[in-house]
Formats: structure tokens, C-alpha cells, sequence
């Protein structure tokens, strides 16, 4: 187990729903968070069951069933998703009040980008992963919140990087104060690469154990959870604000979890949850 792991993403079960969520980021209060697995959905096939996404092939009725029951544990409905089309990019898109449902159904997305940051209470900024790693991000001195998606591309770019200066430079966060958690993603064990994407990392200053080394036939072993986890030191967070991804791996776990290697391409994903909790009538926090 990696150093903080205990801070990391744990499994938790509510009915027939199976979920993770970080205890650092849970005992931080003012923040809602969780990130769903494929448990307790209505999905079939390759999307069975709680797949979140609708680009993946699956009916458009089961994926927002299968949001409601995910989304539902925590106050929201699927029509208060806040999304953005996620390209493998480094955009960053701020959303508002005036946002809410901008990602609830196909076409209504935020636009391209592939991190939401929020100072807006009870908004639900989501982002979807079946192997890429989602950064969850909170800023309690603002408070603000961030999730951002990250495979190999966004993190060669550095996106746990922009996403905390993001926070920075919008809302006045102290990085300081930040807390961040990595959800689960493909292990570096599992995740092998060729020379030509290995090449970039090596060029950008990421090799040897435990971010790159080399696997049989040429190829490379990346490790996408330990680079992010450095980038967000690298941004300012402090360790004991970090909680580490590496305990979960998408691909070792398809009972738990969808994998686009794994099965690939043809898969559903897991959802990234996080918002801002509602302040009650008397300035008292409480669930949305
Ligand atoms: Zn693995």
C-alpha cells in the first residue's frame, strides 16, 4: 500500500449500491464526493451495470437510471449533471449556477474541455473514466471544487498541474489549503505502452520506476497515478492533502470496475461526483 493510502479512495456499499469515496476529502465537510463502480445499475452486456456515460453505445434510458440511482444517494437528480465533453485535453471550464444540467443529456455538455472547476454550492461537476484517472480537487478556503480527467495525454500536458493553478488564478485559492484524491485507474502493471507515447514521458523527465519502465517486446509500463500524484505536490498541495491513487486499479478489478484496455474500447465508465454542500437557512452545512 502506498504511503496515505488510508486517506485514498475506499469501497463503501448502500443498498445495492457499491461506491469510493476519500476520507480525506469526506472529513473535509463542506464537500460532496464519490466516484461510482459498475454495482447496481440496470445496464447489460458490456455495460453491465452502472454504466454513467452516454457516448459508450448504451441506451439512453438506462444510463439516466443509472444515474438517478448513483446521483440520488447524495440529493442530486441526473438532470443537475454538470459535464464537459472530455477530449484528452488540458480545458478548463468554469461552470455556474446557470449551468446546472449542462451535461444531463446527450448534446447539452458544457463544450470541450476536460476539467470543471465550481464555486457554486450544490452543483454537481462530473467526469467519466474507465481507466483514466479522474482528480478530485477542493479548495475549503474559498471553497471551490475541481475534478478533472486525466489519461496518458492530460498527463504528459501536466492537468493536475493547471487544475490546481486554475483554482489559484480564479478564485484565490491558497494551494496550501487544497486537499486533492486520485480515484482509481489502470495500474502501472497493467497499463503498457508503446515507444512512441513512452518517448514523450521520458522526454518530459518521467522515467524509470515507479512512472515508466520497461515491459517485454520494446514496450513500457506507465504509471499515470504516480506522476499525478507528484504534479499535484509539484502545484503546491501538501502531502498530508494528498490522498494517492495506486490502490485501485480498473483493469485488475472488472468485477469492481469498467476497463476500455481490458475490454477494448468496448465498455461503460464510472462516474466522478463532486460539489459543494448547500449552507442551510442558518449558515449550517448540511446535505444538499
Ligand atoms: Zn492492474
Amino acid at each position: 500500500m502506498n504511503a496515505g493510502a488510508d486517506k485514498g479512495f475506499q469501497l463503501y456499499r448502500r443498498g445495492g449500491l457499491l461506491y469510493l469515496q476519500a476520507p480525506l476529502l469526506a472529513e473535509c465537510g463542506n464537500v460532496i464526493h464519490a466516484f461510482s463502480t459498475r454495482a447496481g445499475g440496470c445496464s447489460e452486456g458490456a455495460m453491465a451495470s452502472l454504466n454513467t456515460a452516454f457516448h459508450t453505445g448504451d441506451e439512453y434510458s438506462r444510463v439516466w437510471e443509472n444515474r438517478r440511482r448513483f446521483l440520488g444517494h447524495w440529493g442530486f437528480q441526473p438532470g443537475d449533471v454538470v459535464a464537459a465533453i472530455q477530449v484528452h485535453g488540458v480545458g478548463i471550464r468554469e461552470a455556474g449556477a446557470a449551468d446546472r444540467g449542462r451535461g444531463a443529456v446527450p448534446r447539452s455538455f458544457l463544450g470541450e474541455g476536460d476539467a470543471l472547476i465550481t464555486a457554486a454550492p450544490g452543483l454537481p461537476l462530473t467526469g467519466y473514466a474507465a481507466d483514466c484517472l479522474l482528480l478530485f480537487l477542493a479548495a475549503p478556503d474559498v471553497p471551490a471544487v475541481a475534478l478533472a480527467h486525466a489519461g496518458w495525454r492530460g498527463t504528459l500536458q501536466n492537468m493536475a498541474g493547471q487544475v490546481a493553478a486554475a483554482l489559484q488564478r480564479r478564485f484565490g485559492a491558497d494551494s496550501a489549503a487544497m486537499l486533492a484524491a486520485v480515484s482509481p485507474g489502470i495500474c502501472g502493471r497493467c497499463y503498457v505502452v508503446g515507444r512512441d507515447v513512452a518517448g514523450q514521458f521520458i522526454e518530459a523527465g518521467w522515467s524509470g520506476k515507479p512512472y515508466l519502465w520497461k515491459a517485454s517486446g520494446g514496450a513500457f509500463h506507465l504509471d499515470l497515478a504516480a506522476i499525478n500524484e507528484v504534479q499535484l505536490r509539484r502545484a503546491g498541495i501538501k502531502p498530508e492533502h494528498l490522498a494517492p491513487g495506486g490502490c485501485w486499479c480498473t483493469s485488475c478489478r472488472p468485477d469492481l470496475f469498467y476497463s476500455y484496455r481490458r475490454e477494448k474500447g468496448k465498455t461503460g465508465r464510472m462516474m466522478g461526483l463532486i460539489a459543494l454542500r448547500k449552507a442551510g437557512p442558518a449558515g449550517e452545512v448540511k446535505d444538499s
